[in-house]
């Protein structure tokens, strides 16, 4: 089939969180199994274009786009060599596009204009597919920025000469972003007024909302693991306003647990490490940690667990419930290595913590993968108490390098942690987010560590389990083949 993918994020080139490692891993998997899939990004200003190899797309000419009012200059590139498996477009519009960060400045503060943006991001996916007459089997969305292209499939661009069946899937990878802009925002989708007021489509509580409308125009929807699915149909603290919308999209809508990419990810062969470590010799995983510890200037205590934590530092990610035991934590002796951005009163705090204990709470307020790496392999446990997670991918990716998360029960947690008192145990499970249920699950966790033996058989476990994404890619297959014969192929 042919895959257009249209997203705002995609590892190596943009990437805030998981949904950049999901683009990655799903289009090589999906592209691995035959399908010619081709990717849809804005070209930030922060690509560093001869790096990533990013050449102009010579065959086409540059062109303008109308977004609203004005009317943008555009260009498409491409990355690298054209035969490599998954292509890889970038649209170049410098009124837009041309910025640090994806979704937010240096200093933070959202853009402002992302209406704009992601209609001119959604025109150009359908445009580039019209000049290339490349025939669209599925149009496959990610995430609100992403859900115009959908929008203007369904509702506008039918029959408008959009080659092939073109079916559409858009895939929810958090319910809690969905650009909601002022009503005036209407205007900027450039969508005929009938359709700005088509009942329902856009609006929500008075203003614009964009995933609400790619939910309601895409022919199917899924999210990112089963549990979340059915979260967000059942409980309106994880529906975020839209629980009757998927509700009421029910068929259509199911759950696909993300995969871990597991050559980017794997212990054995990770150039970030010091030492290199599998599950048969985990003697290199003590190096990891003795260099880890040496690097963040922690002193750890020997019988207590170094806990690690890479991630995004908002209240989804639970970090409010961990920071009230950090003192207590630190005077037992457990040691901790946090990395993260993102809200400024918690980054605040969780300086402060560490100012307080620094040979024993390490903060590293920065995007770091070569870190973030290092956290994986150097930790005994890994932290996600996420109060909410639609999948997430770094519990498994602590799971691969031996470090046993300590997780909510909640989304793709549930579906991927099994907690040590069960017979296939590989982490520790908690259901209140609360501080007391973290802080309870955190002194299960020590218990264990006091046997070592019986840690090495949890971290076994954890190190074989499979996440890859040969299932999930068959999963989304199987949606692929389903969103195509909607369109009667
Ligand atoms: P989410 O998509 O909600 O942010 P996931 O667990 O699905 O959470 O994915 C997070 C990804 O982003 C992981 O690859 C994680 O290692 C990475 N990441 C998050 N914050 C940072 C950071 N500050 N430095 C390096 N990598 C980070």
């Amino acid at each position: 089939m042919n895959v257009l993918m249209v997203s705002a994020e995609m590892a190596p080139f943009a990437k805030v969180g998981g949904l950049a490692d999901v683009v990655a891993a799903l289009s090589a998997a999906m592209a691995a199994r035959k399908h010619d899939v081709r990717v849809v990004l804005p070209l930030y200003g922060h690509l560093d274009r001869e790096r990533e190899k990013i050449r102009p797309l010579a065959k086409l000419p540059p062109l303008s786009v109308r977004v609203g009012q004005e009317v943008h200059d555009i260009r498409f590139h491409m990355r690298g060599s054209p035969r490599s498996a998954v292509k890889v477009y970038l649209v170049e519009c410098p009124s837009l596009f041309d910025r640090e960060g994806v979704y937010a400045g240096k200093d933070g503060a959202t853009f402002t204009d992302g209406l704009a943006r992601a209609s001119l991001h959604g025109q150009a996916a359908l445009l580039l597919a019209r000049l290339l007459e490349w025939p669209v089997d599925v149009i496959h969305a990610h995430d609100a920025e992403a859900a115009p292209a959908i929008v203007y499939r369904q509702k506008w661009y039918a029959g408008r000469g959009l080659p092939g069946p073109a079916g559409t899937l858009l895939t929810i990878h958090n319910l809690a972003h969905q650009e909601i802009h002022p009503a005036a925002g209407a205007d900027t989708l450039g969508l005929p007024r009938s359709m700005a007021s088509y009942p329902g489509l856009l609006e929500f509580n008075g203003n614009v909302n964009l995933l609400k409308a790619g939910i309601l125009a895409a022919d199917r929807v899924n999210t990112v693991s089963p549990t979340y699915a059915v979260e967000t149909i059942t409980d309106p603290d994880f529906g975020c306003g839209l629980e009757g919308i998927l509700s009421g999209r029910e068929k259509s809508y199911s759950g696909i647990l993300n995969g871990a990419d597991y050559t980017t990810w794997d212990p054995r062969k990770d150039k970030a490490l010091p030492e290199d470590f599998g599950p048969a010799d985990l003697s290199g995983k003590e190096t990891c940690r003795r260099e880890l510890l040496k690097e963040l200037g922690l002193k750890s205590v020997a019988d207590k667990p170094l806990c690690g934590f890479v991630g995004r530092l908002v209240h989804q990610k639970g970090l409010d419930l961990l920071l009230p035991l950090l003192n207590r934590l630190a005077e037992d002796g457990f040691t901790f290595a946090l990395l993260g951005t993102g809200d400024k009163a918690l980054e605040d705090e969780t300086r402060k913590a560490a100012a307080r204990h620094p040979d024993r709470v390490a903060f590293v307020g920065a995007f770091d993968e070569s870190l973030a790496h290092r956290i994986y392999a150097g930790s005994d446990l890994f932290l996600m108490p996420s109060v909410f997670e639609p999948c997430g991918l770094s519990q498994m990716y602590s799971l691969r390098y031996g470090t046993l998360p300590v997780v909510r029960r909640t989304g793709g947690l549930a579906d991927t942690i099994v907690d040590a008192s069960k017979k296939n145990g590989t982490g520790f499970v908690f259901d209140d987010p609360t501080p007391e249920d973290l802080l309870a699950a955190l002194r299960t966790a020590e218990g264990w560590w006091e046997s070592p033996q019986k840690w090495r058989k949890l971290q076994e476990r954890g190190m074989k389990c499979d996440f890859s994404w040969s299932q999930s890619a068959a999963r989304y297959e199987k949606l692929y083949r389903a969103v195509g014969r909607t369109r009667g192929r």
